[in-house]
C-alpha cells in the first residue's frame, strides 16, 4: 500500500497520470540470480577479418531471473576474443560474477536507470558487460509492462530494418556467388566486404570486381577494421569511390581521430566510425571535429542502449547518417539492437543485424524473421523473443 500511495503522489505532484492497473507482483520485486552462459557456436563459414578469421563464435548469454517470475536476456558476445576489443567472453563472465552481479542481485530489478547508476559508480569500462545487463533489466521490464523493448527506448517508427550481408570469405568468385544467392533469396541487397588484410591494390581490386559483378542495384561498403595507415587509406579510398563504393568503415586505427577527420573532409564517400566510436563521450568528439560522416551505432560497444541512444542523439543532432552494427551477436543482442534501431527516425544506412545468419546453431524457439531484405523487428513484450532453453542447455560451455 506504502508504495501505491508515493506512486500517487509522485503522480499528482508531476500532473501525470498513472493507471495503476498492473499486476500486484509487478510493483515490488527482487532480483534473485544473474547467471552468465557462453556458447560456443560454429559459424557456417569462416569469417575472415583484418584481425581474426572466426569458425566458432562464442556468445556471452546474461539471464536474469526476478522474484516476481518475470526474466531478462542480454547479450555481451566479442569478436575475436581480444583481438577486436579489450573484453573477452571469459571477462566478461568473471567480471560479473564477480564484481557487478552482487550489486545488483537483492536489488529492485524496476529501478533500471537507478541500478546502472550504481553499477557505473563501482565498474570502470566493462561496457559489454554493462550492456548486457541493462538489455536483460530492460527486457524483464518491458514484459512486466507488457510492452516491446523498443516502446521503453523512446518508441518505435519502424516495423522493419534493412539488413547489410557480409562478404568475408576472402575470395573473390565464393564471395560474389554468395552474394548473387543473398539477392536472389530476397535477403540482402546491402553489401559489406571485410578488407585490411591483403595490400591495398590487391584489396581493391577485389571489393571493384565484385561492384562489378553485382551492378548498380546494389549496396556495396568495405569495412577495413583500423588496417590502413594513413598513406594507405588515401590510396584505397580514392580507387574506392572511384569505383562507387559507397562507404569506407574504420579505415585507420581508432586512436588516430586526427586522421579519420581529414579522411572524411577530403573523399565525398561516407567515412564511417566504428571502432573510434565507444559511447557518447566518443560520439560527441567525432561530431565536434566532423571525423565521420556515419555512425556505426553499437549496443555494446556504446556501454547499452541508453547510452547507445545517446550517442544516436548526437548522430542525429549533427547530421552524421545512422547505421546499426553488430559485433556477430547471437539473436539477443541482435533483437535488442533491432528494437532500439526501430526507434530512429533516420537510418539511411539501414543495419548489418545478421549475426544468428552467421551461426549454424538457432537459440531461439522462433527465429528472428529475415524477409524481403529486411529484418523483422519483434512485436511481443519486452525482447520479443522466447529462448529455446534446451539447445542452450546443449551448447553452453561447462
Ligand atoms: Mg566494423
Amino acid at each position: 500500500m506504502m508504495l501505491i500511495r508515493c506512486w500517487t503522489l509522485a503522480a499528482e505532484q508531476h500532473r501525470v497520470i498513472f493507471t495503476l492497473n498492473l499486476p500486484v507482483t509487478s510493483r515490488k520485486s527482487m532480483i534473485k540470480t544473474i547467471e552468465t552462459l557462453l556458447l560456443d557456436v560454429p559459424t557456417i563459414r569462416p569469417h575472415r577479418l583484418s584481425m581474426a578469421t572466426l569458425s566458432v563464435q562464442t556468445l556471452v548469454l546474461v539471464h536474469l531471473v526476478c522474484e516476481d517470475g518475470y526474466e531478462g536476456w542480454g547479450e555481451a558476445t566479442t569478436i575475436g576474443g581480444l583481438s577486436y576489443g579489450d573484453e573477452s567472453p571469459e571477462s566478461v563472465k568473471a567480471n560479473i560474477d564477480r564484481w557487478m552481479a552482487p550489486l545488483l542481485v537483492g536489488e529492485d530489478p524496476q529501478r533500471v536507470a537507478w541500478l546502472m547508476a550504481r553499477l557505473d559508480k563501482s565498474v570502470r569500462g566493462n561496457r559489454f558487460a554493462k550492456c548486457a545487463l541493462e538489455t536483460a533489466l530492460l527486457d524483464a521490464q518491458a514484459q512486466r509492462l507488457n510492452i516491446p523493448l523498443s516502446e521503453l527506448l523512446g518508441g518505435r517508427v519502424r516495423d522493419a530494418l534493412p539488413v547489410a550481408w557480409t562478404l568475408a570469405s576472402g575470395d573473390t568468385a565464393r564471395d560474389i556467388a554468395e552474394a548473387q544467392q543473398m539477392l536472389d533469396q530476397r535477403r540482402h541487397r546491402i553489401f559489406k566486404l571485410k578488407i585490411g588484410l591483403r595490400d591495398v591494390a590487391d584489396d581493391v581490386a577485389h571489393v571493384l570486381a565484385i561492384k562489378r559483378a553485382l551492378g548498380d542495384a546494389v549496396s556495396v561498403r568495405v569495412d577495413v577494421n583500423q588496417a590502413w595507415s594513413e598513406s594507405q587509406a588515401e590510396r584505397g579510398i580514392a580507387a574506392l569511390e572511384a569505383g562507387g563504393i559507397d562507404a569506407i568503415e574504420q579505415p585507420v586505427a581508432a586512436a588516430n581521430r586526427a586522421a579519420l577527420t581529414r579522411l572524411a573532409r577530403r573523399f565525398n564517400v561516407a567515412i564511417m566510425a566504428d571502432e573510434a566510436l565507444n559511447g557518447p563521450r566518443d560520439a560527441f568528439d567525432l561530431a565536434r571535429d566532423s571525423a565521420a560522416d556515419v555512425f556505426s551505432i553499437k549496443i555494446a560497444q556504446s556501454g547499452g542502449l541508453t547510452q547507445a541512444r545517446r550517442v544516436a542523439d548526437i548522430a542525429q543532432l549533427s547530421d552524421i547518417a545512422l547505421y546499426g552494427g553488430t559485433m556477430l551477436e547471437g539473436a539477443v543482442g541482435t533483437a535488442a539492437t533491432a528494437h532500439l534501431c526501430a526507434t530512429f527516425s533516420h537510418l539511411s544506412f539501414g543495419t548489418e543485424l545478421f549475426g544468428p545468419l552467421l551461426l549454424t546453431e538457432e537459440i531461439l524457439c522462433q527465429p528472428l524473421v529475415y524477409r524481403d531484405f529486411m529484418l523483422q523487428v519483434p512485436t511481443g513484450p519486452g525482447l520479443g523473443i522466447t529462448l529455446d532453453r534446451d539447445r542452450i542447455a546443449a551448447l553452453r560451455r561447462h
